[in-house]
């Protein structure tokens, strides 16, 4: 019998789960085991629509069982530790021993890590704060609104300049816009990670006069004067602040010692295995790729690790890469939104705002649901 675990059940681990059941349906002595310990599954990208009343709570959850392929294994616990030398992990003190070991345990949030962050602060990257955060937006009809990012890396880049585009596209259409001041800060020195689509987003700040700070890496808030400081001193005030908090991975992975100092897992760029247990695959969001945290990556490199496990399992002596593909949908606002396709060899192209690149983006929901989690084109 050989066993393969898979820690995680968000967009990677559930789609390699179903991919690995897909190819080796027939195979009597493989077991598939997934650790997912939340009943539901989220899909993530509506809670950006969601913090801004454009989408309802009841879309975005689908039960984890129901998506999965029969010859996945459910168990609905964490995963407490891995023991990579002995090739076991241990859930609830059972002991689970593995053959292969995909880690799909995504990033987790720690607003403690920035002074005065947390208990000041609305994001919109859990359920509960974009709801919290919904509710906040309906009643704010006068001030000043700082958004942006307050570390890095956080998962899908966009995002927080979508919210932003998105938010100042809200209040024209109610007509708040003119009480209302925008500021967006961003720790690098432009506002987005991708220089070639940079200049698009800037116009459409200036256009709109959204005000921006670049190079602003913050270092505490000061909830009494309702300011945001940064590193070299300079401030910011705000009214209402939706940063996003710093991002780290999970414990088990540095507990574990395959992670580096900010709990990533190092995987080797092509084939994603562990640079020193090759058994382990890592995916998405728990890796220190030099790739977009974002779901799309955890799609396409579940491709490669299905293929590569399943080849591995059945002594068919091929493999393939993952070659850094990344998709990032950015909505603008104004019913038009920006596909951003690239690997690693490759900058984004055919950067033409759109409605049906807009279009795609509020659908996709239906998509991932319907297909993708299913290991389907
Ligand atoms: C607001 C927002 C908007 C986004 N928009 C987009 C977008 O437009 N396009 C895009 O591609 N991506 C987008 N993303 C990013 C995308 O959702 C993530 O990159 C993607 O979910 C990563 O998949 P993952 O499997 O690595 O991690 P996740 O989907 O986060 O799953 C990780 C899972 O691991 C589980 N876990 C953690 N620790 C353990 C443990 N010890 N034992 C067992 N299970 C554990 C967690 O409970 C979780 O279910 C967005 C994210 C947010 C927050």
């Amino acid at each position: 019998m050989k066993n393969i675990v898979i820690i995680g059940g968000g967009t990677g681990g559930t789609v390699v789960a179903n991919r690995l059941a897909n190819r080796l349906y027939d195979q009597k002595d493989i077991s598939i085991t997934l650790f997912a310990p939340e009943k539901n599954h989220i899909y993530q990208p509506d809670l950006l629509f969601l913090s801004l009343d454009l989408s309802d709570p009841r879309r975005m959850f689908r039960d984890e069982q129901k998506l999965l392929n029969k010859k996945v294994n459910l168990i609905q616990q964490p995963v407490d530790a891995i023991n990579v030398d002995n090739k076991f992990v241990i859930s609830k003190g059972k002991k689970y021993a593995y053959d292969y070991l995909v880690i799909a345990t995504g990033a987790r949030l720690v607003p403690d890590l920035i002074p005065g962050l947390a208990g000041n602060n609305n994001h919109f990257y859990d359920y509960s704060s974009a709801m919290q955060l919904r509710d906040k937006l309906r009643g704010f009809k006068k001030g000043v609104i700082v958004t942006g990012v307050a570390d890095v890396p956080y998962k899908c880049p966009p995002a927080p300049l979508e919210f932003t585009l998105l938010l100042d596209y809200k209040l024209r259409k109610y007509g708040l816009r003119s009480s209302v001041d925008l500021t967006y800060i961003y720790p690098i020195n432009s506002i987005f990670t991708i220089q070639n689509v940079v200049p698009i987003l800037q116009k459409e700040y200036d256009t709109r006069n959204i005000a921006y700070k670049t190079f602003f890496i913050v270092d505490h808030v000061d909830p009494e004067k309702h300011e945001v400081v940064a590193m070299d001193g300079e401030t910011v005030k705000y009214d209402l602040l939706v940063l996003i908090p710093p991002h780290r991975g999970q414990q088990i992975i540095s507990d574990a010692g395959i992670g580096d100092e900010g709990g990533w897992m190092s995987v080797d760029k092509y084939t994603l295995q562990e640079k020193n247990h090759e058994e382990i695959y890592g995916i998405g969001d728990a890796t220190n790729l030099p790739v977009s945290k974002a779901g799309s990556v955890a799609h396409f490199q579940s491709g490669v690790i299905a293929n590569n496990i399943s080849n591995s399992v059945l002594g068919i002596d091929e493999k393939i890469n993952y070659d850094g593909s990344t998709m990032c949908m950015t909505e603008i606002g104004y019913d038009k939104g920006l596909i951003l396709l690239f690997d690693y060899s490759h900058p984004p192209y055919g950067l033409i705002p759109s409605r049906l690149n807009h279009l795609a983006k509020v659908f996709y929901l239906d998509y991932y649901f319907a297909n993708m989690m299913y290991g389907l084109p």
